[in-house]
Parts: C-alpha cells; sequence; structure tokens
C-alpha cells in the first residue's frame, strides 16, 4: 500500500488524507461510477470517444458522428477551440471555435452521440455548455486552476487530460480542483508524457499506461487514456489501444478522420473509418478477458 513520507513528487498516505481527500480511494473497492447522457463510466462498459482532432466542417463532422456511432463509439470527440502550438493559421490550419460547436451541435442532433470538446477559455463555458456532454480540460491546462474550477462550476462532467510533464500527485490535485467545486463526474485522461525516447522523431509523447494500475491504487476516478495524442503516429495506435484497455482503461478516446493524411491537424494521428471498426471489435475481445466491454449491447 502507499506509504506515509516526506511530501514529494509520488503519492504518499497523508497527501491522500490532507492534499487529495475527495479523489482519493476510501478503500480498495472503492471505484466511482456515473452516468454521461446516459453512458455508464467506471463500470463494465469502456466508454470510447472518438472523432477528428478538429471540428473542420459541418460536413466532416456529421459524416464522422454517424460513422463512429455506427461503429459503436459512445462520444463524438473533436475540438473547435485548440490549444495550437503556434499562433500562425492557414486557410486549413485554423480553429473554428463558435462555428466548430455549432457544427458539433448539428451532429449531435443528426445523430443522438454524447459531445465532448475542449475549452479553454472560461468565457466561453456558457457556448460550449451548450452543446456538449463532457468538457475537455486540454494537457496544457491541466494546472489552469481557475479555468477547471469554473468548468467544474457548470456541472457538466469533466474530463481532465494529463499534462505531458505532470505527475500523478499533481494530476490529482487538478482534479481535486474540481471535485472541491462539489462536481462529481470528473473523469482523468493520460495521454502520453515527454520521455528522452519516443522510437520515432515524428513521436513527441511516450504513452505512460503503467500511469493506469498506479492512478488506480490511489483513485476512484474512472481513467481515461488517448492513445492517439501519446503515440502521434497511426500504426502504433491499435497496439497501444489494445494495451490500454488490458492495462484497465476505463474509458478511450481516439482520432478518427475520414481522410486522415488530410487531416487539419496532426495528420500523422488519426485512423480511418474502417480501421476504427475494426479496432473496436478488437478491442472488445481483449476487454472481454478482463470482464468488461466495448459494446453497449
Ligand atoms: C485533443 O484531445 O484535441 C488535445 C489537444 O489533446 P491534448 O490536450 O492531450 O494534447
Ligand atoms: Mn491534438
Amino acid at each position: 500500500m502507499i506509504q506515509n513520507k516526506a511530501p514529494g513528487k509520488d503519492v504518499s498516505a497523508s497527501d491522500m488524507e490532507e492534499k487529495f481527500p475527495l479523489a482519493s480511494k476510501k478503500n480498495i473497492d472503492h471505484f466511482s461510477k456515473f452516468e454521461v447522457a446516459g453512458v455508464s463510466f467506471g463500470d463494465k462498459l469502456i466508454p470510447v470517444m472518438a472523432g477528428p482532432n478538429m471540428v473542420e466542417s459541418e460536413e466532416l463532422i456529421v459524416e464522422t458522428a454517424i460513422s463512429v456511432k455506427k461503429a459503436g463509439a459512445h462520444f463524438l470527440r473533436g475540438g473547435a477551440f485548440k490549444p495550437l502550438s503556434f499562433p500562425y493559421r492557414s486557410e486549413k490550419y485554423t480553429e473554428t471555435r463558435e462555428d466548430g460547436i455549432k457544427w458539433l451541435g448539428v451532429a449531435k442532433k443528426e445523430t443522438g452521440i454524447g459531445i465532448i470538446t475542449e475549452v479553454m477559455e472560461e468565457k466561453f463555458l456558457d457556448l460550449i455548455c451548450e452543446v456538449t456532454d463532457i468538457l475537455q480540460i486540454g494537457s496544457r491546462n491541466m494546472q489552469n486552476y481557475p479555468l477547471i474550477a469554473a468548468a467544474a462550476r457548470t456541472k457538466k462532467p469533466l474530463m481532465i487530460k494529463r499534462h505531458f510533464g505532470a505527475s500523478l500527485r499533481d494530476w490529482l490535485g487538478a482534479a481535486e480542483y474540481a471535485l472541491v467545486e462539489g462536481n462529481q463526474k470528473v473523469i482523468l485522461c493520460e495521454r502520453g508524457v515527454t520521455v528522452p525516447h519516443t522510437h520515432r522523431d515524428s513521436s513527441r509523447f511516450l504513452l505512460d499506461l503503467q500511469v493506469v494500475p498506479a492512478a488506480k491504487e490511489v483513485t476512484h476516478l474512472p481513467i481515461a487514456v488517448d492513445p492517439s495524442h501519446a503515440t502521434f503516429w497511426r500504426p502504433w495506435v491499435k497496439p497501444m489501444s489494445l494495451a490500454s484497455v488490458a492495462a484497465g482503461a476505463d474509458s478511450i478516446m481516439l482520432e478518427v478522420h475520414p481522410d486522415p493524411e488530410n487531416s487539419a491537424v496532426d495528420p500523422l494521428q488519426p485512423i480511418d473509418f474502417t480501421s476504427f471498426s475494426e479496432l473496436m471489435i478488437s478491442m472488445d475481445r481483449v476487454a472481454n478477458i478482463t470482464g468488461k466491454k466495448i459494446f453497449d449491447v
């Protein structure tokens, strides 16, 4: 079990009592279960959130919603407000912002699929909440505590992505900022960490699968994994998705695009509709071994 010791980078017993009492497990079998738009998190089902990196157009997001829903996805993902690493934009490489949120609304209306999308600024919370079922706090905002608190106060479920340099201890601290606002629907998402070796120069991160069992020792919150952002490389998405399910992930986020090579953002990582559909079946097989499932029925 967790040892008590001086505060450090890893989680101590006193951290669990004093620093993040709400995020911490109270006993070995303590795992949160809750519903979001009729989909259960933290239970036998492993909800899958799939869609493009960016909500590029109404046509693209509606087409993707139809395809990922047909393949069994539970939520449509896609950013309208994007934390793009550099400030310069072109006609293709640009945020769709208010339009993107509107198009997510169209996709939801036409297919009934739940929505998860990122919020970067508090001033857009009302607009985003009109459409989204889950508010995504991106890895770059994991320590933007006022944003997390404001997002939590909307009462929408939150998914907090782990910053690529953050310890489990810091990640749980971020979750506590949401929980202390009285919002109990908090999901954590591992999306790769910065390390010296990523085995390809285009891969910026390494998927920290070990954090899944490590997190489950100390927190009751559902742990999602995003193998797309972690690997940054399409051929590695399938093996790492299967490994994520095997490692005990409670949810999987995947980038899926109708024409991956022409994705406006991060074209090396999305998978196409056929690969996604096949991956859903493979993930379900692995899930079944662990007593879980990918498909609702
Ligand atoms: C995303 O999911 O679109 C995203 C930007 O992810 P991350 O915050 O993990 O980089
Ligand atoms: Mn991205």
